[in-house]
């Protein structure tokens, strides 16, 4: 790690990779010679354009997104998609089914029972959410509009490895912001992927939305302006001012993510590190403990705890000391939380190992 930055553990916004960072300070004042930063120029000038069209073909290459599929650059956060996804893909009296398995999908679920006759099929919370359902689990509403699932939960670390199949013509859509970009995914599967970019691509406010462009055109009559996708499709995500300098960064992120072997070996590198820190926690002879199911754990954030809070407290303030930062759980589920996105180096990862293990040799006799 260079001198002066530490490891950064956190859900998010979260680390980027160091090249980005360095090649986004060398443009900033005098973006390729233009006499301005990126932040300066007009949405529309020539400049911002080939860098939004670059940013949408590398990630189309990225992601092998097929033609069929919208590429939109919105803004909002992941959140505003919990109410742009049923109020443009159903109508207010259509079922909805959703599949809680954390935080983030009760929250798009409770956004949803807005505009939708929304259901939860699967709950995980008398687990705590330590768990993911198998299909034969999950009470389908036949002619449900659409079935919602959130790839990878960021405050409980359980992340699905294979997707649940919807029946019939219902479509699948999936809250991918805290996984995206981070291994091979079927676009196909799926009728909507939607991403907040501040874990693995980017600066908070950029969001991104994968959408089947059968399905544009039909939002609900109330749905506002600056959440119609078909408004965002035909204006080339440029209908009002887009968060330029931030897609700016994805796009450098994009391009840093194929220039490293794409998504295929952005897995390979996650599993690795996932591997290292999950081989820690279980081989600590439960000093650390995971409390995620093993098939279904997270690549991206890695809950665990200790004995006590004061025990853990102890370690995440060693940790800082040690320039590892970021490390304390959710407010809501306590503990500890290493999140280690594609931009978290391998480095960073065994650093946290060997202080998990001095720390237990430390405090065990
Ligand atoms: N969905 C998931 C899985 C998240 O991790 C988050 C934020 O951490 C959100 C949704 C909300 O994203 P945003 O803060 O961009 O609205």
């Amino acid at each position: 790690q260079d001198s002066g930055r530490v490891f950064n553990f956190a859900a998010g916004p979260a680390t980027l990779p160091a090249s980005v960072l360095k090649q986004a300070q060398a443009d900033l004042y005098n973006w390729r010679g233009c006499g301005m930063s990126l932040m300066e120029v007009s949405h529309r000038g020539k400049e911002f354009l080939s860098v939004i069209q670059n940013a949408e073909s590398a990630l189309r290459s990225l992601m092998r997104i097929p033609d069929e599929y919208a590429v939109l650059f919105l803004q909002g956060g992941a959140t505003t998609q919990f109410s742009s996804a049923p109020l443009n893909l159903c109508n207010s009296n259509d079922s909805a089914d959703y599949v809680v398995t954390g935080s983030w999908s009760d929250k798009a679920f409770k956004e949803g029972q807005k505009y939708c006759n929304a259901k939860v099929v699967w709950n995980g919370k008398a687990a705590k959410y330590t768990g993911l359902p198998s299909q034969g689990d999950l009470s389908l509403t036949p002619g449900a509009k659409f079935l919602h699932i959130c790839a990878n939960e960021t405050i409980h670390g359980v992340e699905f490895k294979d997707y649940p199949t919807p029946q019939g013509e219902t479509l699948l859509i999936a809250d991918m912001s805290s996984n995206f970009c981070s291994k091979p995914v079927d676009v196909s599967k799926f009728s909507l992927i939607y991403a907040g970019a501040q874990k693995n691509i980017g600066p908070s406010g950029v969001t991104i939305v994968i959408v089947r462009k059968d399905l544009l055109g039909s939002a609900q009559p109330i749905t506002p302006v600056m959440l119609d996708y078909k408004i965002h499709a035909d204006n080339n995500s440029l209908f009002n001012t887009p968060p330029c300098f931030g897609i700016y960064i994805c796009g450098l992120v994009f391009d840093d993510l194929l220039a490293n072997g794409g998504l295929e070996a952005a897995e390979k590198r996650n599993i690795e590190k996932a591997k290292l820190l999950y081989d820690a926690i279980d081989g600590s002879n439960a000093f650390f403990k995971c409390p995620v199911d093993k098939a279904v754990r997270s690549l991206m954030n890695v809950p665990f705890t200790m004995a006590t809070p004061e025990l853990e407290a102890e370690f995440i303030k060693e940790a800082a000391g040690q320039g590892m930062v970021q490390l304390k759980g959710h407010r809501s589920v306590g503990g500890i939380r290493a999140s280690i996105y594609n931009a978290m180096p391998k480095a960073g990862v065994e650093k946290l190992v060997a202080l998990m293990k001095a720390f237990q040799a430390r405090h065990t006799s």
